[in-house]
């Protein structure tokens, strides 16, 4: 037993290191923030979560609207604050004032990989500067950041972690509950099999978990409005708690 644990101890400390060093982005972030889940524990919220981010705020945010509405959910937009359209700024914080929601996605998405501390923050605050001037309620803005292009390293989380948010990072895992610092997320496109999706939110559900759904309205190919709205139909139905920011 103490030997699994050292052994344990020994991967997350190197991993912690290394990242982003190791493999893929995308399996590295999942390894990492999944062993940092597993020493975390089980959940302490009192009842199954989840929350539907959709990224890079183009004018796939109207299809995104139209299936919560469908769904009866509110979505919630990871925000370029420095290049959206006025059409979908406006929309935005039109929808932001009868209970969407808006993270920050970069001031204008770029790679933060070789950032400073100060570039990051300045980033930040000049994302903040942008929304006020485009009518966003920036007092209301969600507590979490979704760094641009999934980049994560200790910088970038030092930074996030100064903000007072909590980081959705490029895993692609359910979060143990609402707490935990850096977040995973569930991909849904148009090669999602849903019978897989439909096992995966049983045990998140029974596990009181946190799902954060992640759509990338953005680029059609791989955008599934069907896909979509039958998943988050299906959470919702399952007694998933939408309801994240009350
Ligand atoms: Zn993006």
């Amino acid at each position: 037993m103490y030997a699994f644990l050292l052994i344990v101890i020994i991967i997350v400390v190197i991993v912690w290191w290394r990242a982003p060093i190791i493999g893929t982005e995308w399996s590295k972030q999942t390894l990492y923030v999944g062993l940092l889940d597993a020493w975390y524990g089980g959940s302490i919220d009192d009842r199954a979560h989840a929350l539907w981010i959709d990224d890079d705020s183009t004018e796939g945010v109207f299809k995104v609207k139209k299936i919560a509405d469908e769904v009866g959910i509110q979505p919630c937009f990871a925000v370029i604050a420095d290049r959206m359209t006025s059409e979908v700024a406006d929309s935005l914080a039109a929808w932001q004032q009868q209970g969407a929601g808006i993270v920050l996605h970069g001031y204008r998405h770029e790679k933060w990989w070789d950032w400073t501390e100060e570039q990051i923050k300045e980033d930040f605050t000049l994302s903040y500067l942008r929304l006020q001037e485009q009518g966003f309620d920036t007092t209301r803005i969600i507590k979490m950041a979704v760094p641009p292009h999934g980049c994560n390293n200790r910088i970038i989380r030092r930074v996030i972690q100064q903000q007072g948010l909590q980081m959705i990072s490029g895993a692609t895992l359910v979060n143990p509950d609402r707490h935990v610092f850096q977040l995973g997320r569930i991909p849904i496109t148009v090669d999602t099999d849903t019978a897989a999706m439909r096992r995966l939110l049983q045990k998140a559900y029974e596990q009181k978990g946190f799902v954060i759904f992640s759509t990338h309205s953005s680029i059609p190919p791989i955008f599934s409005e069907e896909k979509t709205r039958h998943i988050l139909q299906m959470a919702k139905e399952m007694g998933f708690d939408f309801d994240f920011y009350k």
